[in-house]
């Protein structure tokens, strides 16, 4: 068996996309009388900087001889990829494995973990082609190898898996305005849910699965099944489809998130942390909302409830503009509450894709006011207390009252229009809270 690696094949201005790079080899292989099966989407760290899009990489399963494999993907990708386009760097790598992920080596298993979760060199991907003794090819700088390499190793290098049903437009109308029937979206999703996720956006009427880049796809239907994915699909109202694959992919699994502590992180790299909400949030210009977390106050810190002593460590959390409504959950945030929030970090601030609320902070400290007239008290001076100068009652120090909370303990997201595509929507459950699903 072999397995064909691909990866960086397309151009932000140009258009193209290495799923369709994959389907043509995996349609040349089926001509050439190999089997091929359903290839795999995989999504690599989502930090990248050299990215097109969302940081895809694709790897086709096939009982075709490796050298055949080579001259087959070299060809498509000498014919498809974006090479016109300087940031676009082809990698081929082809191996001669059973298809089991048992047949994967461990280290390129590992390659594959960290170029989702870390950063590589193409130096990297080089010396492990070589070792493992696998062919390759490239163009340009040759860091496509290492998405391709990455590919060949995910299948042991991951547990979980979803589906990706991609039908493709006819060559003659890349780059016009789609024609898909915005009613049939909808209706499809409804009957496909919760099965099929992040198809549309019901709060902001989008159908998430049309792209709107320029590029062969037409529409892409994520879920847990592959034929309630297909069934989606087949159900959509649209110009006529050229194409179509179902791929199995990493998208919607949160492998990307490695736990970590505020204290610890670094740039470029995703993380699941805990914290506790260290400054009221605040929104700037643009919509965007800031709020600041510290490390939880631990019962070593101090008494536990709030009072400890506080960290000096604190790591901004953003909610940019184009997550919507999910910028009300994090703006109804308190200073004290606990929460887990989970995204990548850059230039030192965490963008938010979920949060969970582990505990919320229920009453808030005011002034008192005098229990014979009703008047808020003033200060008595420097640790002296409050006190009512008409009517001469006094207290210690301030009040507690209630505080009103539009916030539940549990797991938020951000809407499908926004999601990444490696992150992991509600809906598909495990989670370790309630959960407060968007669709
Ligand atoms: P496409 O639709 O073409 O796949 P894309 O958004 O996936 O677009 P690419 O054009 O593939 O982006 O560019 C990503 C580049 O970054 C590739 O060359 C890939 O090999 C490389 N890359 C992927 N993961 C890592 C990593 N963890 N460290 C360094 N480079 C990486």
């Amino acid at each position: 068996m072999t397995v064909v690696g691909l990866d960086d094949t397309d151009s932000r201005e140009r258009g193209m996309c290495t799923t369709y790079v994959a389907t043509a080899i995996a349609e040349r292989l089926r001509h050439d009388g190999a089997s091929v099966a359903r290839p795999l989407l995989v999504r690599l760290n989502p930090a990248v900087e050299y990215k097109t899009r969302g940081n895809a990489a694709l790897a086709i399963h096939t009982d075709c001889d490796p050298g055949r494999a080579v001259e087959i993907g070299r060809d498509r990708l000498e014919s498809l990829a974006e090479t016109g386009d300087e940031r676009t760097n082809p990698g081929l790598v082809v191996a001669d494995h059973a298809p089991e992920a048992a047949a994967i080596p461990d280290d390129v298993s590992r390659f594959a973990r960290a170029a989702i979760r870390d950063h590589l060199e193409p130096a990297d991907a080089a010396a492990l082609i070589e070792r493992r003794g696998y062919r390759s090819w490239h163009a340009g700088d040759g860091r496509g190898r290492i998405g391709a390499l990455a590919a060949v190793g995910a299948r042991a290098a991951l547990e979980e898996w979803t589906y990706e049903y991609i039908s493709y437009r006819a060559p003659e109308r890349w780059g016009t305005p789609r024609d898909v029937d915005h009613e049939s979206v909808f209706a499809a999703a409804e009957r496909g849910y919760p099965a099929v996720w992040d198809t549309v956006d019901r709060g902001e009427g989008e159908t998430v699965c049309v792209p709107h880049a320029p590029g062969p796809i037409l529409h892409g239907i994520r879920g847990d099944d592959p034929d309630a994915v297909r069934a989606v699909a087949e159900e959509i109202e649209s110009e006529p489809v050229a194409a179509s694959q179902c791929f199995v992919t990493n998208q919607g699994t949160d492998v990307h998130l490695r736990d970590g502590s505020i204290a610890a992180v670094e740039d470029g790299r995703a993380y699941r942390l805990e914290g506790r909400v260290a400054g009221e949030p605040e929104t700037r210009r643009g919509g965007h909302v800031f709020v600041d977390l510290e490390p939880p106050v631990t019962a070593a810190d101090g008494n536990g409830n709030g009072d400890g002593e506080r960290s000096t460590e604190r790591l901004a959390c953003a909610a940019f503009e184009p997550t919507k409504r999910f910028r009300d959950r994090v703006r109804a945030l308190r200073v004290g509450d606990r929460i887990t929030a989970c995204g990548e970090v850059s230039d030192g601030t965490l963008k938010l894709e979920k949060f969970a609320v582990r505990e919320l902070v229920r009453t808030e400290r005011v002034t008192p006011t005098c229990p014979d007239c009703g008047r808020t008290m003033e200060s008595a001076g420097r640790a002296q207390g409050y006190r009512c100068r008409d009517c001469e009652t006094g207290t210690a120090g301030k009040a507690e009252r209630p505080l009103e909370r539009d916030l539940e303990v549990g797991w938020y997201e951000v809407p499908p229009c926004a999601r990444r595509h490696i992150a992991k929507p509600l809906v598909r459950g495990g989670f370790d809270a309630p959960t407060h699903v968007e669709r």
